[in-house]
């Protein structure tokens, strides 16, 4: 090869680019980046906002200089790649600051020109001077030199997926009123309901206006109108509801599109044309879990892709495996990852699959920093593969996930997790960690040892009058209970057997599930076939119920919320 092309100089194109010059000092490297920064850190943009990272220009990693000096690779910045000529192998580009037009021939090209945030038009008022999106470090300089010159204090960030969670807490961080609005009835979707209400307690208690199941119709200087017929303060809007892979210069020179609306590629991540690669948001990817073309938005494949394109142009061989979707946030105190299937994506592929809620300590209890970590895992039914898993606590929900994901990626099921050997100090997790916890959890409702409800279920079970015994111990039930649920604590359940009906469901709890379960196995072993564990249990319970009591004021199922 003899010269190779790149459109976009971030994630993707400037992975490409280095690998390929560690593989052949000789070959002539052009990247063309539209704007006037390449390899800059677009996941650390929202931290600008908070002054986590004070000075916007320190999220240039490198300047061109830097790309020519260190590794050869001409990086031309403020340039467009306009139209690709596939017939002459050859690019129209355009210099954004002379207005300059010119044609540069490739032996192949590489596509990494990433995703676009969506603006619908049907918004009123979106193209307001007040109306911002984060994409680049121009983005993020922009919207916080507004919101500083102008004094401004109320925010709305429309679309709580990662980057407008991220944003709206870093302004909130900076002391701004921030409202948060979601179409759909729940923060970040990779998460599911259940797991993403934690987060919303989290969000509401650090001062975030959110609002759920409400869409933006209308922007004005001040304010932001929504379907609800509500309205916020909002004298500056943050647009994040998405991205979408930006395909034009692909279609236009009749590059395949994949049904999923991104660049089709193969395994190599070569397009329909023999000398174009593309790689990045703008592709269309196939989930390892579900074999099925998907789409997916993060730095993580887009670089590892970059390198398996690079490493192809040079007979490297690569097994392409396929993407399952990892990822982490930090929301306030909390930190929330997920990496696979969710209960949504499985119940819509049509996956025979059960799960698990788990709530163990994320340390040794007597160790300082020690949290509950709230841990759901999902398995196939019957064949105990793991499918996907969602954390949410203080600690490192990351270490969890990142097992999973390893799990997934090698197609272990609940059997292989149960025994995984993993690091343990009390400063660090337990002997038994998360991880094992819920395989062992699993694999009981697996095999059906014991039979369990969700805390989804519980407000119905409490209105239908259902029989509910809290095995907390006295003190605990006192400080709050759910209304109409029966204290016997584990400790004196064996001398009360006779209030343990046998003729009507029985549903169990304690605080986190652990105490119930062992309540359950002692009935079951006793003769009771007709016990239940609540997963999730008391504190579950709470934190399931306690957004949408506090927003709707709907009547409460427990005598008092107890989050500890
Ligand atoms: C605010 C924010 C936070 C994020 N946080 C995370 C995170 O925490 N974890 C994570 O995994 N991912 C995160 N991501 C996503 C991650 O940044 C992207 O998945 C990754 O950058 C994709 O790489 P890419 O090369 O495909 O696109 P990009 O990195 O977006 O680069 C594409 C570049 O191509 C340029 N371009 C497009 N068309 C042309 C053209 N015709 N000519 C010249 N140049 C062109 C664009 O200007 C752009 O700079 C975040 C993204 C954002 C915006």
């Amino acid at each position: 090869m003899e010269k190779l092309l790149i459109v976009g100089g971030v994630a993707g194109g400037a992975s490409v680019a280095a690998r390929v010059r560690r593989q052949d000092e000789f070959v002539e490297i052009v990247m063309f980046e539209r704007g006037p920064n390449v390899s800059f850190s677009n996941c650390a943009l929202p931290f600008h906002l908070s002054g986590m990272i004070e000075d916007s220009d320190s999220l240039v990693l490198m300047d061109p200089e830097q790309f020519r000096k260190q590794y050869n690779i001409e990086a031309r910045v403020n340039t467009e790649v306009m139209k690709i000529n596939r017939e002459d192998k050859s690019v129209l580009v355009k210099n954004l600051l002379t207005g300059e037009e010119y044609t540069e021939k490739y032996d192949r090209l590489v596509l990494s020109p990433g995703a676009n945030p969506i603006l619908p038009k049907s918004i009123e008022g979106i193209d307001g001077e007040n109306v911002f999106t984060v994409r680049n470090v121009v983005d993020i300089k922009k919207l916080q030199g507004y919101l500083v010159e102008n004094d401004i204090q109320d925010v709305a960030v429309v679309g709580a997926g990662y980057i407008g969670s991220e944003v709206a807490e870093n302004l909130r961080l900076a002391g701004r009123n921030v409202s948060l609005i979601e179409a759909l009835n729940q923060v970040m979707n990779p998460l599911d309901y259940d797991m993403a209400q934690i987060l919303h307690k989290e969000m509401m208690d650090k001062g975030i206006n959110l609002i759920l199941s409400d869409g933006v119709t209308k922007i004005t200087e001040s304010e932001v109108f929504l379907a609800s017929g509500k309205s916020v303060k909002a004298k500056a809007v943050v647009m994040s509801i998405g991205v979408s892979p930006e395909t034009t210069l692909a279609r236009e020179a009749g590059i395949e599109i994949g049904r999923t609306g991104a660049i089709k590629v193969d395994p190599n991540y070569k397009t329909n044309d023999e000398n174009i690669y593309a790689v990045g948001d703008a592709i269309e990817v196939f989930s390892a879990v579900t074999h099925k073309p998907c789409r997916l938005a993060l730095a993580g494949p887009a670089q590892k892709q970059a390198r398996a394109a690079a490493d192809h142009m040079y007979n490297i061989t690569h097994e392409n495996k396929g993407i399952i979707g990892s990822s982490v946030v930090q929301v306030f105190e909390m930190n929330a990852a997920s990496t696979g299937l969710n209960e949504k994506m499985a119940k819509a592929e049509g996956y025979s699959y059960d799960f698990v809620y788990v709530i163990p300590g994320d340390k040794v209890g007597l160790m300082p920093d020690s949290n509950p970590m709230h841990f759901k895992l999902l398995f196939e039914v019957p064949t105990g593969r793991i499918l996907g898993a969602q954390a949410v606590g203080k600690g490192t929900v990351d270490k969890r996930v990142d097992v999973i994901a390893t799990l997934i990626t090698m197609g272990g099921t609940l059997e292989d997790l149960k025994d995984l050997e993993l690091t343990y100090a009390p400063l660090f997790g337990t002997a038994k960690d998360v991880v094992n916890f819920a395989a062992l959890v699993g694999l009981n409702i697996l095999y059906k040892k014991f039979e369990q409800v969700p805390v989804t279920k519980v407000r119905e079970l409490v209105e239908e009058k259902a029989c509910i015994i809290d095995v907390r111990e006295k003190h605990e039930f006192e400080n709050g209970h759910l209304i109409n649920a029966v204290n016997i604590p584990l400790s004196e359940l064996r001398d009360r057997l006779d209030e343990v009906p046998k003729d009507k469901p029985v549903y169990l709890h304690c605080r986190s599930s652990q105490r119930s379960y062992n309540a359950v196995m002692a009935l079951q072993n006793r003769g009771w076939d007709n016990v239940f564990n609540i997963s999730g249990s008391y504190l579950g319970i709470c934190l399931y119920e306690y957004y949408t009591d506090v927003v709707t004021g709907r009547e409460k199922i427990v005598t008092k919320y107890n989050f500890n």
